[in-house]
């Protein structure tokens, strides 16, 4: 608490102290409030707001009396507070007029960043975006997410507008947590209603397990749907038999998923919302007959959404470029894109981070209204923020995370050239954040981020997470400049 004082005696007095070797103050945060006064400041690392004055934000803000004021921490309880008084410090939905990226923060340190890159862009932040894979691998909880996001908008003074995902969720459950805490977006995932390896089956094959089906539901898909052909935006799109019924096959039970969870949950909200319905999760390729097929089905029983996530072909494998070919993503982007546009939704591109080789086509075709998710990226430049400034650090992150990634493996799927990633003894300190321009070791630091923040050591203490914290914090400048300059490219050439 050192040096709060005087900081409060200032702002008592209406002034906004200068940031001294004590107390860092974040002069965009000030607010004035009828007759209350607040400001963010740090000091031996963890933040306050600082307010003085009266009246019931005064009051109703809980912390420690100093002089004339008191240091509020930045607990759950005092966020709910910010959330009531200042409106831009509550998450909102942004609708299909507008771009929005996806800005997961898996440690709670990246917002303010963000909020730089985007800040006057042609896009709106979702800043807290986290699925429930990666909450439970940094054990972290969703008012853990959503409040670090708005305390980072009160920080920085941002009142454009943010949204919060509840990434990927698949439950009920989760989703019925999720909306309670106040998210604006849901990304419904509906993965595990997709059957894999339908594609690869012969029409014989297909036709009995059709057969199974209810006579009315064969009918019903037949009559809508066989021999007949669509123009979606100057897009031909006919079904014969077998892609139809291949396409029954793999989406009939998502879609009865997805009506249920419109009807259930969404449609049922006094406020607007984001819904994104994600197919991407799966082997399953989303043609772009298969996602006009999915939307149509959609429209047809009323589920609106404001973007949906295909599988694209090639791989969009995370913390790297595109891989694959080029042409046929064009081709096939460019007909997504129009479907989307035709039912009046936003396209959503999954792990869109590093994909540089691809945004100029997502630029071309989508036409600033899209939805792009990155996700571990803030991560990687956290890494690089490490491994320029605390390289005994890095060091031994970079050992941990290649002896267990094994382990992390089993959550996501990449392919790394392990012999691509040069000996650790080989690199000079000075060159050590080159690791993160080589995408065999971006990979790997991308996929082990859960496991090396919840490493402990024999005594059960972290092994990690202290020191990566504490380090990032010294060099929050640092930290922001990077990600200025890293999502600041990845906006560029998105053309937003
Ligand atoms: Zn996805």
């Amino acid at each position: 608490m050192e040096g709060l004082l005087s900081v409060i005696e200032e702002l008592y007095q209406g002034k906004i102290t200068a940031s001294n070797t004590r107390v860092k103050v974040y002069k965009k945060s000030f607010k004035e409030h009828e007759q209350a006064r607040l400001i963010m400041v740090k000091t031996n690392g963890i933040r306050y707001i600082l307010v003085v004055g009266k009246g019931s934000l005064f009051d109703d803000l809980q912390g420690e009396n100093i002089g004339k004021g008191k240091a509020c921490p930045l607990s759950h309880e005092n966020r709910l507070v910010l959330n009531r008084y200042f409106d831009y410090t509550v998450p909102r939905a942004f609708g299909t007029k507008i771009a929005t990226m996806g800005l997961g923060d898996r440690l709670g340190l990246a917002s303010p960043g963000h909020i730089e890159a985007i800040k006057g862009r042609l896009v709106k932040p979702i800043l807290a975006q986290q699925s429930i894979r990666e909450l439970t691998l940094t054990n972290r909880t969703m008012n853990d997410m959503l409040d670090a996001a708005a305390f980072a908008v009160f920080q920085e003074g941002y009142e454009g507008g943010y949204g919060a995902d509840g990434d990927h969720i698949k439950q009920e459950s989760d989703i019925q947590m999720a909306l309670e805490l106040g998210i604006s977006m849901l990304t419904l995932d509906c993965s595990d209603y997709i059957p894999t390896g339908i594609g690869a089956k012969s029409l014989e094959e297909v036709r009995s397990e059709f057969e199974k089906y209810p006579k009315d539901v064969q009918d019903y898909y037949n009559e809508r749907y066989l021999h007949q052909t669509f123009d979606v935006n100057g897009v031909a799109i006919s079904f014969d038999e077998e892609t139809l019924i291949k396409y029954v096959l793999e989406y009939d039970e998502a879609l009865k998923y997805m009506v249920h969870v419109y009807n259930e949950y969404i449609s049922k909200l006094d406020r607007d919302f984001d819904f994104e319905i994600s197919i991407d999760e799966t082997e399953t390729i989303t043609s772009p007959m298969a996602h006009f097929f999915v939307a149509n089905e959609l429209t047809s029983k009323g589920v609106k959404v404001i973007s949906l996530a295909p599988r694209f072909c090639g791989e969009f494998q995370k913390g790297i470029d595109y891989i694959g070919d080029v042409e046929q993503f064009e081709r096939e982007l460019s007909e997504h894109a129009l479907i989307a546009e035709y039912f009046g939704y936003k396209l959503s591109i999954h792990s869109g981070s590093d994909k540089f080789r691809v945004f100029p086509i997502i630029a071309k075709h989508t036409k600033g209204i899209v939805h792009v998710k990155t996700a571990g990226t803030n991560w990687l430049e956290a890494v690089r923020v490490i491994a320029k400034t605390n390289p005994y650090l890095y060091r031994r992150l970079h050992t941990f995370a290649l002896r267990n990634l094994e382990e992390a493996l089993k959550y996501y799927h990449i392919t790394p050239d392990l012999d691509s990633i040069a000996p650790l003894d080989s690199v000079t300190d000075e060159n050590l954040a080159d690791y993160m321009n080589n995408d065999a070791a971006r990979q790997v630091l991308h996929v082990t981020y859960g496991i090396i923040l919840t490493a402990k050591d024999d005594n059960g203490e972290p092994l990690f997470k202290e020191e990566f914290y504490k380090t990032l914090d010294e060099y929050e400048d640092e930290y922001i400049e990077s990600l200025v300059h890293h999502i600041g490219n990845h906006v560029d050439t998105l053309g937003l």
